[in-house]
């Protein structure tokens, strides 16, 4: 158990209007820090007014990219209660990601309860409209001022929350998505499956080229022979290919996406065959040829399933579904934002409330 000091702010904050929330646009008026040093562990939690943090110009995280996150939601029920999705998911996936990483591991327990605590403070910024939420970004950084490479002796952990609009303000609309076949987001060995800044730096640039040709996201293969579909952007991605259902292996170079493992869950209580076989992008282009390739969607907490409407590779566009949403993908959907927004039951446990 952690204790947590409370400073509350003298001066909240408007509330933004819920209609143009956008994604990470607003922030609430608190914010959560735990210090973490070499030889005494984690002390000082405490929840602050939210402020901008000093950081000496040496202090590692800058210059070594030492620093790991997590992203979670809290969602308000149609009773005005707020709730989370599978926070220790987020808790064991920090607490893998930090063992790669050489950061200090926070317990799942006090990850929880930070994340609770954070949010029931915050209460009042969890929006109601459809589609809303409040966006929870926790992260560490090492902060000590010390130019030579090696672990840090000092690290702080906090969390941020920032409201957040509906992903599809204007209904769902399938992605366009280009197949990166240059550029490498993860290899074996490597920090794939960690959510460490370093990864998302890294692909900008696909990105980037993507944009340029027209596409919204690139879809990464993997880093050894670019022959095996892996992930898109910051989502998870599946491929309904005649009734099989396809999504890459989470073997290191794949982040273990909570909305993946929920959507895994429910496809296979509903009878789906899942294969988390390595798929070669030929035989995706291939099944396209043929019209088995019946649907492809991303999952992720941003967006929850996205489907994808088009895929690039190389010279050949693969038309999915006609640019519609597929059944499999909008049953995914309304299953997970009906448990998530509390309007379904939840009958797999994945919700925790925050009272
Ligand atoms: C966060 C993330 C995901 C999705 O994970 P969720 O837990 O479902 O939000 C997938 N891929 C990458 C690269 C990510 O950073």
């Amino acid at each position: 158990m952690l204790d947590i000091k409370f400073t509350p702010t003298t001066n909240k904050k408007p509330k933004p209007d819920q209609h143009n929330l956008g994604f990470g646009n607003y922030y609430t008026d608190h914010m959560l820090i735990i210090d973490h040093t070499e030889g005494i562990g984690w002390h000082d939690a405490r929840i602050v007014p939210y402020q901008p943090i000093q950081l000496d110009p040496a202090a590692m995280v800058l210059h070594y990219a030492m620093e790991s996150f997590e992203g979670m939601k809290a969602y308000r029920t149609p009773e005005g209660k707020v709730q989370l999705f599978r926070p220790d998911c987020n808790a064991e996936r920090m607490w893998n990601t930090n063992a790669r990483m050489c950061l200090p591991q926070l317990p799942v327990e006090d990850f929880v309860q930070a994340v609770k605590a954070l949010v029931k403070v915050e209460e009042d910024w969890v929006p109601s409209l459809p589609g809303t939420s409040l966006y929870i970004r926790p992260f560490i950084f090492a902060d000590e001022p010390h130019l030579g490479v090696r672990t840090s002796k000092t690290h702080q952990f906090m969390i941020i929350c920032s409201p957040v609009g509906a992903y599809y303000s204007t209904g769902i609309n399938p992605v366009k998505i280009f197949v990166e076949d240059e550029y490498t987001r993860a290899c074996p060995g490597g920090t794939g499956f960690t959510k460490c800044g370093g990864n998302y730096a890294a692909s900008l640039i696909s990105q980037v080229k993507g944009h340029e040709l027209g596409y919204e996201q690139s879809l990464w293969l993997d880093g050894v022979e670019h022959k095996y579909v892996e992930e898109v952007g910051s989502m998870n991605c599946f491929f309904k290919i005649d009734g099989t259902i396809y999504t890459a292996p989470c073997v290191g170079t794949v982040l273990p996406g909570v909305t993946r493992r929920s959507c895994i869950a429910l496809l296979e209580k509903w009878g789906y065959t899942v294969s988390e076989e390595r798929l070669p992008i030929v035989d995706i282009v291939k099944a396209s040829k043929e019209g088995k390739l019946e649907e492809v969607f991303g999952t992720g907490t941003a967006a929850v399933i996205s489907p994808v409407g088009e895929l690039r590779y190389e010279d050949d566009v693969c038309k999915i579904n006609d640019g519609k949403i597929g059944d499999v993908t909008q049953r995914l959907y309304d299953t997970l934002t009906g448990i998530q927004w509390g309007t379904k039951p939840d009958d797999m446990g994945w919700t925790v409330p925050v009272e």
